[in-house]
């Protein structure tokens, strides 16, 4: 976890935001939104503010944003969840998968994850003393190979740890793949963790919880965050659900992780939460029109890329333009033409991260001028 010289090494989002202030350059690199989310949600947390809603709330989170968790649930998926046993809220996405690798590994367990992985799961693995093993996604379509998936996934597998629709690759996985998750969790004995955070962000067919899979509820721990949804990313307001029972082990090492979560910011994700289908409709078509707008820019500009099919992200490969090597692009890239993307060898182990090399990741996240103006200026590259 520490830099070559000692120091903390900072994430590569951090480096590349800090690049982006420095320079000037646009910033599709870190994936938060550059436009408010809904006003409603933005009034309720002001409101819970002035209303005095201001000291510790329970650990397990607001009741009142647990139930608009379980009727969420049941809207979209049809889950029947019990909001007092079966849902917790935590500090975004990240506390969630923080206390869930630190409740339910062993020092020494496996985690099967696919590879490129968000960044902080490697780290968390290894604070849980883990060993992380990963299954290659290889463009241009970044779906397992199922013979992998299987290879990979054996009696010493704990958790295996998905993402899905994926960052940062903007896959999102077949039935079959997830079918055979389920099916390796269950003949191995290991749970499932399921990093959803892009639930309402796919550009096809709905998104498919993999908890709502045959057999799969009663060992899934299933994660989202209001972060994206609701482009509130600095709010940090997160939640699982999963059976009581691992609800209650991960309770246990939340409450010395952060004890609870900020009290006005959850009855305001609860509003967000009941909010109309044409709330959650709404969103993914504005961001489907932001991916092909900065889709048709990085090829004009002379890269291949993968179309995503969820998320905030596009991968494209630099090598067309004559760089092999991402992250030496990415450092060179604001100088060159004022835009900030990520390597994709950040998301990535030591030991694959050369299969990977040239590739980068741009978040169209961002604002139809700042996109504009950045494919504009990428046009330079070509
Ligand atoms: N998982 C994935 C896949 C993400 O992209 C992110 C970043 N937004 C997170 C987790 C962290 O979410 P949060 O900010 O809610 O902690
Ligand atoms: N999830 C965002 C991304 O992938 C940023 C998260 C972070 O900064 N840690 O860009």
């Amino acid at each position: 976890l520490l830099a070559d010289d000692g120091s903390v090494a900072a994430s590569i989002f951090a480096e590349m935001s800090a690049l982006a202030v420095r320079t000037g350059a646009l910033n599709l690199g870190q994936g938060f939104p550059d436009e408010d989310g809904p006003p409603e949600v933005l009034e309720a947390a002001q409101r819970a503010i002035r209303d005095g809603m201001n000291q510790y709330p329970p650990g397990r989170g607001l009741p009142v944003l647990r139930d608009a968790i379980a009727r969420h649930q049941k809207r979209f998926y049809g889950l029947d969840l019990d909001a007092d046993r079966q849902i917790l809220v935590t500090a975004g996405a990240t506390e969630a998968l923080a206390a869930t690798i630190l409740a339910l590994l062993e020092p020494g367990d496996e985690v099967v994850t696919f590879e490129p992985f968000y960044d902080a799961y490697g780290g968390l693995i290894a604070l849980g003393g883990g060993i992380h093993r990963t299954v290659p996604l290889r463009a241009p379509h970044f779906q397992p190979d199922l013979d992998e998936l299987r290879a990979a996934v054996t009696d010493k597998t704990r958790l295996i740890l998905i993402n899905d629709p994926h960052n940062p690759t903007g896959a999102v996985f077949s039935a079959e793949t997830r079918a055979l998750i389920v099916e390796l969790a269950h003949r191995h004995d290991a749970l499932i963790v399921t990093d959803e955070v892009y639930e309402h962000l796919t550009f096809g067919a709905a998104h498919v919880p993999i908890s709502t899979l045959p057999g799969a509820w009663e060992r899934t721990i299933t994660i989202s965050s209001g972060g994206k949804t609701f482009s509130t990313t600095g709010w940090k307001v997160g939640w699982l659900s999963a059976p009581a029972h691992l609800v209650t082990a991960i309770l246990a090492v939340k409450q010395f992780l952060t004890y609870v979560n900020g009290a006005p910011f959850q009855p305001a994700m609860a509003v967000g939460l009941d909010l109309p289908d044409s709330y959650f409709t709404g969103i993914a078509d504005v961001l489907r029109s932001k991916r092909d707008t900065l889709a048709e820019g990085l090829i004009r500009a002379g890269f291949t890329i993968s179309v995503p099919q969820g998320s905030y992200f596009i991968v494209a490969d630099a090598r067309p333009l004559g760089y092999a090597h991402g992250a030496d692009f990415c450092r060179a890239l604001p100088g060159l033409a004022g835009v900030v993307a990520v390597p994709i060898s950040a998301f990535c182990s030591p030991a694959h991260r050369h299969e990977y090399a040239s590739l980068v990741r741009f978040a169209y996240c961002k604002t139809t001028d700042v996109l504009t103006q950045a494919t504009r200026n990428l046009a330079a590259l070509a």
